[in-house]
């Protein structure tokens, strides 16, 4: 018999999320539309394809394990030094080697109650503590609990996504940046930029490095390469050195590189996507109030439908699986009571809209 160290043997059996193929398997065995995991509706820049896929008869060869090209694209964009970046599998990567270099085991991790899963999920998996205040009554992320909770706890690491999924809140610059002075000195902040080329770049903290910061982003969401894995962490060069040392140098694989350096250079494909995307979020809000349902004010691709309740939610999100349609719910209150809703292109918003009032049919039996 082989049995993991006592460490690993501790982790809770969990998984942030099921899968669209996942419950496609179960449910239905047909394809899904994929409402539910913020992935683009809109696709890579067709740039970034065509130069991928003239690429892929070299896939016999190791990509650069430095993504030397790329980070100097990305040191460009961001006004920084290549030595203040580290390239990633996507952030989920990033997540368990912050949570490995600067919490460990012994230490303590501060979040949000029913934030970012796979923020919890990396922590558990590390054998470190978590710890979590909820969110405001409103649904959004509690600026000043969690920094209460940090100088009470003096936490290693103090985990913030902004803007934030699941409730689609951003907190703006001026807000981030008090709440950053409140930290306790020795807490690193992680600020989790997945959807921030969603916002306008004048209410995001300027691009100066943070002693105590990492900044993460992704190529998953408004760039569209979800499926290629590659976001990057923006840092001292003390703490990019860390990263490096400790990460799979290959992970990043040639081909993510490739594609996320040419979707950098197609701006256009990028303002194409974050225009749209506002259009859809207006069309979701009309849709939702048109049922007479209230929405979560939302800077990033999805938004919150307020179903009522908690059970009614969960109907609603069965209703939809059964009409072919995969979103997701958060699942801790008070933002329970509400579906999540990838934006989709056109096509995908118009099937939505069908199926909606056929799901809230089959909601009509649950108290809201
Ligand atoms: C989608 C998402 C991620 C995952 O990003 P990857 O780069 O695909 O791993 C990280 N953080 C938040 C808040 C997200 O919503």
């Amino acid at each position: 018999m082989i049995a993991p160290v006592a460490q690993v043997a501790a982790v809770p059996e969990t998984t942030p999320f099921v899968a669209p193929e996942e419950l496609a398997r179960r449910v239905r065995g047909a394809p899904l539309l994929r409402l539910g995991a913020n992935e683009s509706a809109f696709g890579p820049s067709p740039r970034a394809i065509a130069k991928m896929a003239a690429e892929l008869p070299h896939l016999a060869w190791y990509g650069d394990p430095e993504s030397y090209e790329l980070r100097e694209a990305l040191a460009a964009r961001h006004h920084c030094a290549v030595e203040n970046l580290s390239v990633g599998a996507g952030i989920d990567d990033l997540l368990g080697l912050a949570v490995r270099a600067y919490v460990g085991p012994s230490g303590v991790a501060v979040t949000t109650r029913g934030s970012y899963a796979t923020f919890d999920y990396q922590v558990r998996a590390h054998g470190a503590g978590l710890e979590t205040v909820p969110y405001s009554d409103d649904c959004r992320p509690d600026l000043n609990a969690l920094a209460a909770a940090a100088r009470r706890l003096r936490p290693a690491l103090v985990y913030l996504a902004n803007p934030d999924n699941p409730s689609g809140y951003f907190h703006e610059r001026d807000a981030i940046d008090t709440f950053r002075r409140a930290l306790p000195a020795g807490t690193v902040f992680l600020l989790d930029e997945a959807y921030a080329d969603f916002v306008a770049r004048d209410r995001l903290l300027p691009d100066e490095i943070d002693p105590n910061m990492l900044r993460m982003r992704t190529f998953s969401k408004a760039y569209g390469l979800a499926g290629a894995r590659v976001a990057y962490v923006i840092a001292t060069p003390a703490a990019v050195a860390t990263f490096q040392k400790i990460r799979v140098h290959f992970a990043v694989n040639r081909n993510a590189q490739i594609g996320a350096l040419e979707a950098l250079r197609d701006e256009s494909h990028i303002t194409a996507v974050v225009r749209d995307t506002m259009t859809g979020r207006r069309d979701y809000e009309h849709l939702a109030s048109s049922y007479h349902l209230a929405t979560l004010p939302s800077d990033t691709n999805f938004v919150c439908f307020d179903l009522g309740s908690r059970t009614r939610a969960e109907r609603f999100l069965t209703a939809m699986l059964e009409l072919g349609v995969f979103i997701r719910k958060p699942g801790v209150a008070p933002l329970d009571r509400y579906v999540r809703v990838t934006v989709g292109n056109a096509a995908d918003r118009a099937r939505f809209a069908s199926c909606f009032p056929l799901a809230l049919e089959r909601c009509a039996d649950v108290p809201a």
